[in-house]
């Protein structure tokens, strides 16, 4: 799927690294092989243990950083963000890590996710003295840490941290020490690693790779890491709640080559094709995927249906953000700046599309029509995931409701609004089953707020969705 032509983005990624002589610099490439999950902002934040600091801008990580920047910056131990930025909560005010100095010290967080009790917690501050420089939640954590009253800073981050609701992947950074927190959900995934002696943090595996280093394992609900020279110690500030995992970190979010919990992003997109395969029977001369995130299920759906898998479309790697955004009259040429389809490969034959999922239905409605005027002659659209039905509280710019397609029309309704000959979704049983996870439950360990409308937290009533946040000021 192409993230950047559909309303479907994740909000960011986190990077640490303590003990290191090159801390900024493998934070650097950290920072690059997550650049899928943010390309709005992206920062450094380092330190020398006398003090942080700080390098950050709008775009993406190979323009906000330099080698003479980065040099700028050394220190052995630093922690880096990579931000997707919600329309109106842009701006370099909300790029991170965000930098906060005190007489007593200063902090800087990196924060990977949203809070639903963020509004909340923010009138509460407010009311005691707050005064909040951005939009960004994260903001609200530094608040609560500093005003705890607790006597260490482990005591104060932790109390704070135990204040928070919803999803909330943390990396903070101290003169002295590196800390890490994941909410007691575990929603977003967060992976703890080593390169030698230096410990290391990433969002996802794929960062551990890029510097060399090697996953110990994955970072606990509920637990709070305290990184120093003397090296790791494991505490918690809260006791895990029902593990759940945002799914779509699986179905499109994290990059193929990425293992999360021990399970590789790529097999399980495979077998979710295969699901689908065994769910349906089509009649079919090819199957293609929708570049990048849908090719993994697409070859699993081949194998299992034996329909031969062929590369139907390809995708524009050159469009860049500066990319003009087409007018209304010209849309239909923003696919096709984006992808376009091998002729030779889909004209004259049934083609069976897979998918990793369908939000507002207009980018699937165009690719159907790219197929169709290069000479398909049926267009069959799977999808290697449920109809997303409600909207993502957890940090994911998924739509509103109103502007969800399945929310608002049946199956049939779809197909016939994306012009496709066939529409099919996989079962909820069927992704859940076939993902890998074996946490105990029906859900095994998912997150499925967004398939089914049932949420693994409270969602407050002053809840903001991850794209409204400019209303709130
Ligand atoms: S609601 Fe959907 S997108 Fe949001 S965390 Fe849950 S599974 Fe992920």
């Amino acid at each position: 799927m192409l993230a950047e032509i559909r309303s479907l983005n994740e909000e960011c990624g986190v990077f640490g690294i303590w003990g290191h002589a090159n801390a900024a610099q493998l934070t650097y490439y950290g920072l690059h092989a997550l650049q899928h999950r943010g390309q709005e902002g992206a920062g450094i934040v380092s330190t020398d243990k006398a003090s942080l600091q700080a390098l950050k801008g709008e775009g993406m990580v190979s323009e906000v950083f330099s080698p003479e920047k980065i040099e700028k910056i050394a220190g052995t131990g630093a922690i880096g963000h990579v931000r997707y930025a919600t329309a109106g909560g842009s701006g370099i005010e909300n790029v991170q890590p965000l930098l906060f100095n005190s007489t007593t010290g200063s902090l800087a967080i990196s924060h990977n996710g949203n809070l639903v009790n963020a509004n909340h917690l923010k009138s509460h501050l407010e009311r005691q003295g707050s005064i909040f420089q951005t939009t960004s939640d994260t903001e609200v954590l530094a608040h609560l840490i500093k005003r705890s009253g607790y006597a260490t800073f482990e005591e104060q981050a932790k109390n704070a941290l135990s204040l928070l609701k919803g999803a909330f992947a943390c990396v903070i950074l101290k003169e002295e020490a590196m800390y890490i927190a994941l909410d007691p959900n575990g929603l977003r995934p967060l992976s703890l690693g080593k390169l030698g002696d230096a410990w290391v943090v990433a969002s996802e595996t794929c960062a551990f790779d890029i510097i060399g280093a090697e996953f110990v394992r994955s970072v606990e609900p509920g637990e709070f890491l305290v990184i120093t020279d003397d090296g790791l110690r494991a505490e918690r500030f809260a006791y895990p709640a029902e593990r759940s995992i945002c799914t779509m970190e699986y179905v499109y979010f994290s990059r193929p080559d990425s293992d999360i919990d021990g399970i590789n992003v790529h097999a399980a997109r495979k077998r979710l094709g295969k699901q689908l395969a065994r769910e349906i029977q089509i009649d079919a001369d090819v199957v293609t995927g929708v570049p990048d995130s849908s090719i993994s299920a697409a070859i699993g759906f081949s194998e299992e249906s034996g329909i031969p898998y062929e590369l139907g479309l390809i995708k524009n790697r050159y469009v860049g953000r500066t990319f003009i955004q087409p007018s209304q009259d010209l849309r239909e040429q923003g696919v096709k700046m984006k992808l376009s389809p091998v002729r030779q490969v889909v004209k004259g034959k049934r083609v069976i599309m897979v998918d990793d999922s369908i939000v507002r239905g207009t980018t699937s409605r165009r690719i159907v029509n790219l197929l169709k005027e290069a000479g398909a002659t049926e267009v069959h659209v799977v999808i290697s995931s449920p109809p997303i039905k409600s909207p993502c509280f957890y940090g994911i710019d998924i739509s509103t409701s109103g502007e969800l397609i399945a929310a608002n029309n049946t199956i049939e309704e779809m197909r016939e609004i994306i012009g496709a000959d066939s529409l099919t979704f996989l079962s909820v049983d069927g992704m859940v089953q076939n993902i890998g996870r074996t946490d105990p439950g029906s859900k095994c360990g998912h997150c499925l707020g967004c398939f089914t409308g049932e949420y693994p937290t409270n969602i407050y009533p002053d809840t903001v969705l991850p794209h409204e946040k400019e209303k709130v000021k």
